[in-house]
């Protein structure tokens, strides 16, 4: 069995990666979310060990001291991270892990693991963004401004991905999303690691064709 490949998707806040990467684990097979670390307080619904493990700042800067993390930032006020043993272990045993983090933990896992695939979500236009995270409702006015501001920066970053998806209609923006994951699974090193064994397509001694 191949290692998995690692798909890192990031987006200006509100631009819908969530609500993609989701549609992908539950549609596809042998891909997994890392569930990164934050000082964030859980939203509304959100669940602890399943959208994130939510620890307090002392605990974050433990696992920073103990160089847990792949990589980890300060995003909108919080802290982030991504433990580096749980994305590993799953790469190792084949599967595919994406990771949905900010433009700064995309640099740093860029240098760590240049194999990583990056993929940028986009709004349609700056509008609709807006409206999304004001319709969302989990965060304040204030937050919600923070968020904005900081995806003025995050947009530019769009050029140093791999692939972009602008996510307009739902499943439009999902079948592409999905087809950039199964293209990837197609590469010829993955094909002959994982699925097809070179040798066993020559004319053995009972074949027709040397009769
Ligand atoms: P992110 O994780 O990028 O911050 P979310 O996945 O939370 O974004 O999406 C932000 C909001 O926009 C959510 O309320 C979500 O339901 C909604 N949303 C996501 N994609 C679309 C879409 N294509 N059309 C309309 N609403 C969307
Ligand atoms: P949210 O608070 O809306 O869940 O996420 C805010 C931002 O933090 C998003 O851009 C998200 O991709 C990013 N983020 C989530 N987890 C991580 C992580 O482990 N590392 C980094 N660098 N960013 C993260």
């Amino acid at each position: 069995m191949d290692r998995g490949d690692l798909f890192v998707v990031s987006a200006p806040s509100g631009a819908g990666k969530t609500t993609l990467c989701s549609m992908l684990v539950n549609e596809i097979d042998n891909i997994v979310f890392s569930v990164s670390h934050t000082t964030r307080p859980p939203r509304p619904g959100e669940v602890d060990g399943k959208d994130y493990h939510f620890v307090s700042e002392q605990e974050f800067e433990r696992l920073v001291a103990e160089d847990a993390f792949l990589e980890w930032a300060r995003v909108h006020g919080n802290f982030y991270g991504t433990h580096r043993g749980q994305v590993m272990e799953k790469l190792a045993q084949g599967l595919d892990v994406i990771l949905d983090i900010d433009v700064q933990g995309a640099k740093q896992v860029k240098k760590k693991l240049p194999a990583a695939i990056t993929i940028f979500i986009l709004p349609p236009s700056w509008h609709v963004l807006e409206e999304r995270l004001r319709k969302r409702g989990s965060e304040d006015a204030d937050k919600i401004k923070l968020r904005l501001q900081n995806a003025m920066k995050e947009i530019e970053e769009v050029t140093n991905y791999h692939y972009t998806v602008v996510n307009d209609e739902l499943h439009e923006a999902f079948l592409e999303l999905k087809t950039i994951v199964l293209a990837e699974r197609s590469k010829t090193r993955r094909v002959l690691a994982n699925k097809v064994d070179l040798s066993a397509l020559k004319p053995g001694p009972d074949s027709w064709f040397l009769s």
